[in-house]
């Protein structure tokens, strides 16, 4: 999601309480971080501020536990009979990432500015995936995406999305003099490579800049027939590498072998350049090379294909549906990536949150969290509430309302809505939801969120990334495969660290997959990984990687780290039904189409809900969702 200057993006080709973890002990102790105090909570209002805290963030402790606890009981009375409330909201939105936002403001849109909107989050900050990391260093704000990057291939948004990016003041032809996407080029600073020597047999970082493969190769830690494989792989677009295959068997062949199986046993490439190749999708499809099949590679534009005579947009359904390529340019995100797009949502929503009026000015705008939850505004956010059980108290067709209780500091209490929006996530909500119809609660339970770590390192200055001439780099055999600077935007008041000497926020991700398993295994894997790592693991290998990627230049990790954020998403990208060995689904029988069904006055949002993981199908979600509410 993060590979700049790539204009083709998973948009092009993408078309449970998942994990019980019982007996869990979290080893994740209090974060660490260098230079930095870290409050373990928030003790007053005036101090409630979650983009500002690091070490462990994303779903942080205190966050997930309650959800887990009630999959494993499989019954919200273990939480206790719940305190009723007296208040009576419209509607109660379960989930307050960006389709729980958008929800409420559709429903405000539809039913009136009066309504009373109750929004529901077990975490400490609204946003969902689209949060906020911040680093306050000698008096300067600096800050990153948690989670949420860009605003992906807007051209292709519906005109609901774009209704809504325009009611919250976001101008989408403002980002091309906000971002700026020649700074590095400019620079001289270009992609690298690091290979580390458990895999590679020596530590290098190398640049590629304007190399020919060929000279390249040469400079790598391979051997001399790996080289000669990398080489052919990525220049030859000749060879036919499935002979004696007209153009559909060629597509179903793609369709059915992974692109592991198609560089080993057909492109034939040395085992080296497999390792080399291995998390080469990880940003994008959140799996390795195993997990994926060819043809979406392909049509990824993968190397590897050029002799097979297929046309990029020349598939049929076998590798999933088709899709129309997004060209936009990787400019439209704010230097909180979408977080902004949270921030915009919610201070349309609830008056006096934040100041300003501006889609810049919301970037420095300091949010009052202690006006999130007031009896002064009609909509409300409630933080740190996990739902546990949402139930129709009349009949489950029109009339009546819905219960809803959530557990807040260890305590249940219960409030009613006319209506409930459910933008949680889909694996969820079986869970939460005992009416359901079996086959809709089977049909949610379907997919596996992607495990992901993003996690963001505030450095001193980044000297040395231009004493080495890399902005981005792909490690292909580390704890991080890519490690990049933060992208360039200036907005109203934040200026981007421009200079080298200035502080930077460097971004990493990990993706805790492991080859070899099937797609929804290693994502299972993946989430008990990163719910049993505790933050000074993370903070290790940050220091460790920095350390032998940059350290020749003079990099010292302990020197010249000043704090660390760790986002870990142990449910993270919307499952997207495209993996290796997934059915050729139908529209209609597609488990997100099914599980999204109305129930009642209870309807399903959330980007889970439209298969894919991205900012307008989050909204575009919520939209429906509203719409199939009435009176
Ligand atoms: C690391 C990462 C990077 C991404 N990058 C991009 C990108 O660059 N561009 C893009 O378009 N998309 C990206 N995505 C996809 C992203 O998920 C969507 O764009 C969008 O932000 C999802 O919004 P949502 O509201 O549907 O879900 P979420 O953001 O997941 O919000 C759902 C909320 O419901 C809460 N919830 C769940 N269960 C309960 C419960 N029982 N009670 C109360 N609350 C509950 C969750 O904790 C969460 O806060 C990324 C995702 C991840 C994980």
């Amino acid at each position: 999601m993060s590979d700049k200057g790539r204009k083709i993006t998973r948009r092009d080709f993408l078309n449970g309480m998942g994990v019980t973890i019982t007996g869990l002990m979290l080893s994740a102790s209090p974060a660490r971080v260098f230079g930095f105090t870290l409050k373990p909570g928030f003790d007053s209002a005036t101090e409630y501020y979650p983009p500002l805290v690091t070490g462990l963030r994303g779903s942080h402790d205190g966050s997930w536990e309650a959800a887990h606890k009630l999959a494993e009981s499989k019954d919200p009375g273990v939480f206790g009979a719940p305190a009723d409330t007296d208040t009576l909201y419209d509607l109660v939105v379960v989930g307050g990432g960006i389709s729980g936002l958008s929800a409420a403001h559709f429903y405000r849109k539809k039913f009136g500015p009066d309504v009373k909107i109750l929004i529901l989050d077990n975490h400490d900050d609204f946003g969902g995936h689209a949060t906020r990391v911040e680093f306050n260093h000698n008096g300067q704000t600096w800050m990153g995406f948690g989670g949420t990057q860009f605003i992906e291939g807007p051209s292709l948004f519906s005109t609901e999305s774009h209704t809504l990016l325009r009611d919250i003041g976001i101008d989408l032809n403002r980002f091309s003099s906000t971002t700026d996407s020649t700074l590095y080029d400019n620079m001289g600073l270009s992609r690298g490579h690091f290979f580390d020597r458990e895999h590679f047999g020596r530590d290098v970082l190398l640049r590629q800049g304007s190399l020919s493969w060929t000279d390249y190769a040469s400079l790598l830690p391979m051997s001399e027939a790996a080289r000669k494989d990398l080489v052919r792989l990525y220049t030859d677009r000749s060879t036919n590498y499935l002979p004696g295959q007209s153009s559909i068997m060629k597509q179903r062949t793609l369709g059915q072998i992974s692109y592991h199986e198609y560089l080993r046993d057909h492109v034939k490439v040395h085992e080296e350049v497999l390792t080399y190749m291995q998390k080469n999708t990880h940003d994008t499809f959140g799996i390795g090379i195993d997990g994926i099949p060819a043809i979406r590679c392909f049509r990824l534009g993968r190397p590897g294909f050029g002799g097979l005579g297929l046309k990029r947009g020349n598939y049929n359904s076998i590798g999933g549906e088709a899709s129309v390529t997004n060209t936009d340019p990787n400019i439209y995100h704010f230097p909180d990536g979408c977080a902004s797009i949270s921030r915009l949502l919610v201070r349309s929503l609830i008056p006096g949150v934040a100041p300003g009026n501006t889609m810049e000015d919301v970037v420095m705008a300091r949010f009052n969290y202690s006006r999130l939850d007031t009896d002064q505004t009609s909509v409300r956010l409630r933080l740190n509430s996990t739902v546990i059980k949402v139930e129709s108290t009349g009949r489950s067709d029109t009339s009546g309302s819905v219960d809803v209780t959530y557990v807040k500091d260890g305590k249940p209490y219960r409030v009613k809505g006319k209506h409930t929006v459910m933008a949680c996530w889909n694996h969820v909500i079986p869970f939460i939801c005992p009416e359901l119809p079996p086959e809709q609660k089977i049909a949610l339970s379907y997919s596996e969120k992607l495990p992901v770590i993003y996690a963001k390192a505030l450095i001193r200055n980044w000297k040395a990334f231009y004493k080495m001439g890399v902005d981005r780099i792909y490690c292909p055999g580390s704890y991080f495969v890519n490690v990049q600077l933060a992208r360039p935007v200036n907005m109203e008041g934040y200026n981007f660290p421009s200079d080298p000497e200035q502080p930077m926020v460097v971004h990493f991700s990990r993706f805790p997959v492991t080859p070899g398993m099937p797609p929804k295994g290693q994502f299972r894997m993946g989430k008990y990984e990163l719910l049993t790592t505790p933050f000074e693991t993370f903070e290790e290998n940050i220091k460790d990687q920095l350390g032998r990627m940059f350290g020749p230049v003079g990099f010292d990790a302990s020197r010249d780290i000043e704090a660390i954020t760790v986002s870990r998403w142990p449910h993270g990208y919307t499952y997207e039904y495209a993996y290796l060995g997934e059915p050729d689904w139908k529209y209609e029988d597609k488990p997100c189409n099914v599980g999204r069904k109305p129930f009642g006055r209870i309807t399903i949002a959330n980007s889970d809900a439209g298969g894919k993981a991205y900012v307008n199908v989050a909204i575009d979600q919520a939209h429906r969702a509203v719409e199939e509410l009435s009176e």
